[in-house]
């Protein structure tokens, strides 16, 4: 499929950076990126693995004007033994083929995405760390390329893979943040584009995020656009609650980005015999938990973080504090069991290495 993988090494690579320092979240690239081009007529060609650097493209090209891009954000792990692991690739190669469909970019071979991405690892595997919570965060993405003025589906993208050494999201462990209810913005509606990956999303997103900033909130819950009433996502990151011993997720209601963390939680939950419910959840339901005292939990869940406690959530100017702002039982139980199977810690039961 493609045809096979043409390797060009890097003959000016950088040396490898001490990777057991402070390596901040993708700020640092690695020696080589993996790279394939699709034409009209021609469809995915040219899959190369090259050395990293700037890419050239016409002003013209359809990206900069119409935002035609998808994206995937995914990890390889250092386990105990020294073995080069990834997190559910199969994965992220469904969800990009799902992104790109909604933004009618063409189709690719998932299993081939899986390879490319493990071959573009196994090329820079000395970059991935060792450090206790870091990995290398792998950035796949596709690009309109076609240079042309108008509004229709471009004949020409690249799709790009870079990577990124990385340290753990909390590097003194878990810490619980504060989250602004957003009231006014939204970040989808329905038949919208919020449960693809596409870079329009975000850049949606910003203005949201720059006021709960001024609030001290690391981030927004976003409500349901018409109604203002539903749970959605909290910044890019799904969310999970426990009221009453019960775990609650808003549902997949097409607006909302399906997680790989989110589906991990969920498969764990059950496992554990704890019950999960993917429903509808207002905003008016937490304020009732917290208010009789139910709300134990909440939590944000995603590949950078892994799980990310909500301390406190602010709405119409009250803080609502969960669990007396520390981080909960629960929270901190899927951390370790997830952190534990990404670093070979504890058995990969579920077969979600690769
Ligand atoms: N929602 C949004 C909007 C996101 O960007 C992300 C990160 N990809 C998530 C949820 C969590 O998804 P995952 O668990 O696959 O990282």
């Amino acid at each position: 499929m493609y045809g096979s993988i043409r390797i060009e090494p890097n003959l000016h690579s950088k040396p490898l950076p001490n990777l057991d320092e402070n390596l901040g979240f993708g700020k640092l690239f690695t020696n080589h990126m993996f790279m394939m081009d699709y034409e009209e007529g021609q469809g995915w060609h040219d899959p190369r693995i090259i050395p990293y650097g700037p890419i050239s493209h016409d002003p013209a090209a359809m990206v900069f004007h119409y935002g035609q891009a998808v994206f995937e954000g995914m990890k390889a792990f250092r386990t105990e033994n020294d073995e080069v692991v990834l997190f559910r690739p199969d994965q992220n190669a469904k969800r990009l083929n799902r992104s790109s469909e909604r933004l009618s970019i063409p189709q690719m071979d998932e299993e081939f995405v899986v390879r490319a991405i493990q071959e573009l690892v196994r090329v820079d595997a000395a970059w991935v760390p060792k450090k206790k919570g870091s990995s290398l965060y792998i950035r796949p993405f596709i690009i309109a390329t076609e240079a042309i003025l108008g509004v229709r589906p471009s004949m020409k993208y690249s799709f790009i893979i870079i990577m990124s050494p990385v340290d753990a999201y909390y590097d003194e462990g878990l810490q619980p943040i504060n989250i602004l209810v957003e009231s006014y913005y939204a970040r989808s509606v329905q038949g919208g584009t919020g449960n693809a990956k596409v870079a329009g999303n975000y850049a949606a997103s910003l203005k949201a995020q720059t006021l709960a900033k001024e609030h001290n909130c690391a981030q927004v819950l976003w409500l349901d656009a018409i109604e203002k009433k539903y749970l959605e996502e909290v910044g890019s990151m799904n969310v999970f609650f426990k009221i009453n011993g019960e775990v609650v997720t808003p549902s997949l209601s097409g607006s909302i980005l399906e997680g790989i963390t989110r589906g991990s939680i969920i498969h764990l939950l059950k496992e554990w015999g704890i019950s999960v419910s993917e429903r509808k959840i207002s905003i008016d339901d937490i304020v009732q938990a917290h208010a009789d005292g139910t709300l134990e939990e909440a939590f944000g869940t995603g590949t950078a973080a892994v799980v990310s406690p909500i301390g406190s959530l602010l709405w119409n100017g009250t803080p609502m504090v969960v669990n007396h702002g520390e981080i909960g039982q629960l929270v901190e139980r899927l951390y370790t069991t997830i952190t534990g199977i990404q670093c070979g810690k504890l058995p990969d039961t579920f077969d979600w290495l690769l």
